[in-house]
Order: structure tokens, then C-alpha cells, then sequence
């Protein structure tokens, strides 16, 4: 039988062209929804753009306008941020916080807090206005510096300072956590928050005293599975070092883990 050969003279010339069959029902919706399309890219675009002049992309660290290029902070920031260098040196002074308390391997801040600082700026980003982006550019800065550090070889695990989970209700996050991904955006190692967690909320830290804190702090971190960290190399991360409560409470917990290695690395330490 001889099969029936379709009939072109309704066809449209351009789906002729293309070598498609389309009714001309098909070929108008095919239109609209291209229009629509354009529109709708065009309509994003111009959106973007109205946004971007009511609200335009500025540096979190010192507030002027970022140009077309820079991402996250300015260039002027991004080059003058306050390094401390302390990763390339094992009794640097916030690793001296530590001593004769617990033992660690390795303690360093990325930077330098300064009140009114381009770094306080950005923490204060990360904490309180819901700027991961901040947290991320802190945690590769961390990870740029202990890179080149031979005391923070052989990491196994990022371990984030756990947030009690009311907090990460109100913050959307853990801060510590987010700057983990963002070392390990650099350091491809894995990221663990199963293992230590926070068993109790705790009041704000800010205005107790160092005992006060100590107290506030002391047992309430739980260490789940200590037997699969035994032997490994843990980087504990947190985002500001003060008094080393907090990561004196954490490390003494994760020492349980037998033969467990523990460095840590914060965002930052104040400056003295
Ligand atoms: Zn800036």
C-alpha cells in the first residue's frame, strides 16, 4: 500500500525550512511563547538593572559601590584587609590562649578585628544581615592561609562550631558552617556538623566575663561517634576568637576521640 504524502500547501514556508510539520495553530502558539520569552528576558534585565540603581551591589567591608568586576568586597579591601599571618606560626598569640588548657595542633585567625573595622563590617554581614556571601569570601581567606602552612597538613574533617538550632532558626545558618564551605570550596575535605553538636542554648557571650563565659559554655557541646574520628586530623572553625571559651569547650569534647588531631581556624581575633 502506498503511504499518503502530506499536503504543503497549507504548510508555512519556514517550518518547510526547518523540515518540521507544524499546523499554523502550532506555528502562532510557537510564536507567542517566543515574544513572551524575549519579553520576559528583557523584562528580568531591565528589572535587574532598576534594582541594581535603587540598590546597587556595595563592598560589605567599606560600603562603596563595587564595580562591574569585583565580587563579594572591593579590590581596595580585598587588598588591604588585616592578615594576621599567625597560620605560619605555632606560638602565635591566640595559639599561646590555649596553652596549658588543651592541646592543639595548630590555632590561627584569619584577620585582625578592629571596632568600626572593614572586618568586623563583614562579620557583622555574615551574623546579622544574612550575607552568606561574606561568610564564604572569610572561609577561603581562612583556607588561602592555611594552605600554605605546614602545621595544617593532612585535615580529614572541617568541624564547625555548632549553633544551637534556635539560633540557625532566627540566622537561616550557621555562620561557622558557612565559612567551612567556604573553605572547603578551596580545600575539597570533608564537612561535618553530625559529629560535635550543641546540646543546650546559651545566653549571648558578649557582655559575660571570661569565667562567666567558661562557665556558660562548659558542657554543653556532645561529641556523636568519637570512634570514627580516631586518628584523623579535625579543623575546628568558628568565626571570631575572644576569650577561646567556646573552642576550648569544643576541642576538650573532640578530644575524646582517641588519638584525634585538633587544629583550629577562625575568621578572626582582635587586634593586641
Ligand atoms: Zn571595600
Amino acid at each position: 500500500m502506498k503511504a499518503k504524502l502530506p499536503d504543503y500547501t497549507n504548510l508555512n514556508r519556514t517550518a518547510l525550512r526547518s523540515g518540521f510539520f507544524l499546523s499554523d495553530a502550532e506555528l502562532i502558539a510557537a510564536g507567542f511563547i517566543f515574544v513572551i520569552k524575549t519579553n520576559l528576558s528583557l523584562m528580568v534585565q531591565v528589572v535587574s538593572n532598576i534594582l541594581s540603581l535603587l540598590y546597587p551591589d556595595v563592598c560589605p567591608a567599606c560600603g562603596q559601590l563595587l564595580l562591574e568586576d569585583e565580587k563579594i568586597v572591593c579590590l581596595s579591601c580585598h587588598i588591604l584587609m588585616p592578615r594576621t599571618g599567625y597560620e605560619q606560626f605555632a606560638d602565635n598569640p591566640v595559639a599561646r590562649m590555649f596553652w596549658g588548657k588543651i592541646p592543639l595542633n595548630a590555632v590561627s585567625a584569619r584577620f585582625f578585628f578592629a571596632k568600626k573595622g572593614r572586618i568586623q563590617h563583614l562579620i557583622h554581614e555574615l551574623k546579622y544581615k544574612s550575607n552568606r556571601e561574606a561568610g564564604l569570601y572569610l572561609g577561603k581567606e581562612i583556607a588561602a592561609g592555611i594552605q600554605s602552612s605546614t602545621f595544617y597538613q593532612g585535615i580529614d574533617y572541617l568541624i564547625p562550631v555548632p549553633l544551637h538550632p534556635k539560633r540557625i532558626k532566627v540566622r537561616g545558618y550557621n555562620q561557622s558552617e558557612v565559612l567551612a564551605q567556604g573553605i572547603q570550596s578551596l580545600l575539597a575535605v570533608p564537612l561535618s556538623t553530625n559529629h560535635l553538636i550543641r546540646s543546650v542554648a546559651t545566653e549571648t557571650q558578649t557582655k559575660k566575663s571570661r569565667e562567666a563565659r567558661w562557665k556558660n559554655v562548659k558542657d554543653i557541646f556532645v561529641l556523636n561517634e568519637p570512634g570514627s574520628l580516631a586518628g584523623k586530623h579535625v579543623l575546628l572553625i568558628d568565626d571570631v576568637i575572644t576569650t577561646g571559651s567556646t573552642i576550648e569547650a569544643c576541642a576538650a569534647v573532640l578530644a575524646t576521640a582517641p588519638g584525634v588531631k585538633i587544629s583550629v581556624a577562625a575568621a578572626a581575633c582582635p587586634t593586641n
